[in-house]
């Protein structure tokens, strides 16, 4: 049985006061949260606070992304060590806007979900298609390709060690969220790739949805079969939200 997560992405969002609200009101709500693994990944100089905050309760925190590199003259760079240093488990890499803004490539990103990977860092592998490559009926072989670069290179035993979300990248902050068969499909599509390689791996891997994951759509999305948990972004950032679509995968 695969235990839901629901991870939040703050992406560059928050303040030192509000960060402290945000996760102090996750925490007080934590009590109704009978099923999911929760956990959130606050920009980088947050982490030590929600650190301090988090330690002995049952959300865990992460980064958003990290370098290849283990250290030295890389400016604006954190390397996993330093995140594993901070107590984070998680750490998420591929995420659509890492690819598009910073230009991130399946080699880059697979070299980083090893290197987070060897680190004793779980990743959460974002893939997922542009609206376009959806509607050119591209959706599946973009999504394989972008898996193929950590399944070929490392193997499906690797793959299992992290969590793999599901982002239409035409879903993700637009209000414009994949329906529960949408995903499913693309979810089962997924499963069946990593089952080709190893089925056991693909029968224990995580596959989450991430795309304007809200409360009022949370429960049937991770209704279905192959969606165990989602990545948040938007919804993330408000406590109340946050813990509704984490007590969407109560049993
Ligand atoms: C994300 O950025 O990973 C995401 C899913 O964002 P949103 O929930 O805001 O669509």
């Amino acid at each position: 049985m695969r235990q839901p997560l629901v991870a939040g992405n703050w992406k560059m969002n928050g303040s030192r006061a509000g960060v402290v609200d945000l996760l102090d009101g996750i925490k007080a709500g934590m009590g109704d949260v009978n099923a999911a693994e929760v956990a959130v990944c606050p920009p980088f100089v947050f982490i030590p606070e929600a650190a301090a905050r988090l330690q002995g309760t049952a959300v865990a925190w992460g980064g958003q992304n990290l370098s290849t590199h283990g250290s030295g003259a890389y400016t604006g760079e954190v390397a996993a060590s330093m995140l594993t240093d901070f107590g984070c488990k998680y750490v998420i890499v591929g995420h659509s806007e890492r690819r598009t803004l910073y230009g991130e490539d399946d080699a880059v990103v697979a070299e980083k979900f090893e290197v987070a990977r060897k680190a004793g860092l779980v990743p959460i592998f974002c893939v997922g298609e542009t609206l376009e490559e959806r509607e050119a009926g591209a959706t599946e072989a973009v999504v394989a390709r972008q898996l193929d670069a950590v399944l070929d290179r490392f193997g499906a035993q690797a793959l299992g060690a992290g969590v793999i979300a599901y982002e239409p990248v035409w879903a993700i902050g637009t209000g414009r969220t994949a329906t529960p068969e949408q995903a499913q499909d693309v979810h089962a599509f997924i499963r069946g790739r990593v089952a080709a390689k190893d089925a056991a791996v693909a029968a224990g891997v995580r596959i989450l949805y991430g795309g304007s994951m809200k409360p009022d759509n949370a429960v049937e999305l991770m209704a279905k079969a192959d969606i165990d948990g989602g990545l948040i972004g938007g919804a993330s950032l408000k406590a109340s939200d946050f813990l509704a679509i984490c007590r969407a995968a109560n049993r």
